[in-house]
């Protein structure tokens, strides 16, 4: 497998192409024209071009499946050259702007939500993506490149505004190395310029990991996979609790830098008859008193063979309601595609069958 260019930060192309000048160029040809391949880049003279491809594949994905949701979400089913699959997905979300004079405006705002590894080592018992176990970690460049393609693929300009989740397929903080890389050339003046505060990393909770990343003081935000307000369910639904714990995973937050105006998120997937009940919300109360925390609710989404439900709307609401009348900020995930297999993994396995 060759190594993409979407592989390196501007620097480190610099150290391995001459003259500098061209890395800029070839720059401008990944991350603003979206160039598919060599012959893409006019200005780059054609004997360098030859060199180059010799060394090096431009964008190392192709589009395999794509679904598009009613309400503007569009899932990618995404082959990179070893023949493995992987998703990533385009979500439209709106934003409500207020100009000086209190009027209101909404505008179309985007977020790009991609995978870090093929399959997963955590194993989560509600997870799809768990089920085919862990195959490899995906290469800074693979990573990168999901948020190119997306961007080409809707005709997204280089200089519009997107959000990055790392909430695909995989646990990003197993794959830390690739991701920080990445999180770097995403951030790049001179690439697609997106700083850490419009990236946010999904963990399931590898604590020491945490403070890894809060080491590396990358700006970016983190969402932290809860779950379950006691270790006994959250070590049926996450195993590797075992090893981290529920406590450990707020020390760990407690120490992890973030911008003061923003809030740690604590996700919440809502199993029916397993942690909706309000001794639950109670104890979630309880366990993030001290944080600037923010939760967002998810309804468990059912996939064929899963023995867990989707909760009542009725339990969501009576959850959410709790949880902001005891002083918690609280917003329920809208079910973005429901009608597409929204939940990670849910298209992969739609159209490989079994994984
Ligand atoms: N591994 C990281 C990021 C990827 S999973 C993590 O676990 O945080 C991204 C999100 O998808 C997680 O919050 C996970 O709980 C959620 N998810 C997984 N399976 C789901 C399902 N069947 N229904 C709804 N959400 C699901
Ligand atoms: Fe891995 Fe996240 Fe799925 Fe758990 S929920 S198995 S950590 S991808």
């Amino acid at each position: 497998m060759k190594p993409s260019l979407m592989d390196f930060t501007q620097k480190e192309l610099m150290a391995q192409i001459k003259p500098s000048f061209r890395v800029k160029q070839i720059y401008g040809w990944l991350y603003h024209q979206y160039a598919e391949s060599f012959d893409d880049m006019k200005n780059i003279p054609k004997a360098l071009r030859e060199e180059l491809a010799k060394k090096y594949v431009v964008n190392p994905l192709k589009i395999v499946n794509k679904e598009e949701s009613s309400d503007g979400t569009i899932k990618y089913l995404l082959q990179m050259q070893d023949g493995k699959t992987m998703e990533a997905v385009w979500l439209k979300m709106k934003e409500t702007l207020t100009d000086e004079a209190g009027n209101t405006q909404q505008e179309a705002k985007y977020t790009i939500c991609v995978s870090t590894q093929v399959g997963c080592k955590v194993g989560c018992s509600f997870c799809l993506t768990a089920k085919g176990g862990f195959t490899r970690d995906l290469t800074a460049g693979e990573i990168v490149a999901q948020v190119v393609t997306l961007k080409r693929d809707n005709n997204h300009k280089h200089n519009r505004k997107i959000n990055i989740v790392y909430m695909g397929m995989g646990e990003p903080l197993d794959n830390l190395d690739n991701l920080a890389k990445a999180i770097e050339i995403f951030k790049e003046d001179d690439g697609l310029c997106i700083s850490g505060k419009r990236q946010t990393v999904s963990t399931s909770g590898l604590s020491t990991k945490i403070d890894k990343l809060g080491e590396m003081d990358l700006g970016v935000h983190i969402a932290i996979s809860l779950h379950a307000v006691d270790d006994k369910l959250r070590s049926e639904l996450i195993p590797m609790n075992k090893a981290h714990n529920i406590n450990s995973i707020i020390e760990a937050v407690k120490r992890f830098p973030i911008d003061t105006r923003k809030r740690v998120m604590f996700e919440y997937l809502v199993i029916k008859g397993k942690n909706d009940d309000l001794g639950s919300a109670r104890k979630l109360v309880k366990l993030l008193h001290g944080i600037k925390a923010k939760v967002n609710l998810i309804y468990f989404n059912p996939y064929p063979g899963t023995d867990y439900n989707r909760p009542s709307r009725d339990d969501m609401v009576a959850f959410q309601e709790y949880l902001i009348n005891h002083g918690l900020l609280c917003t329920i995930r809208d079910s973005k595609g429901i009608d597409i297999s929204a939940a990670c993994g849910q298209l992969k396995e739609k159209s490989e069958g079994e994984i």
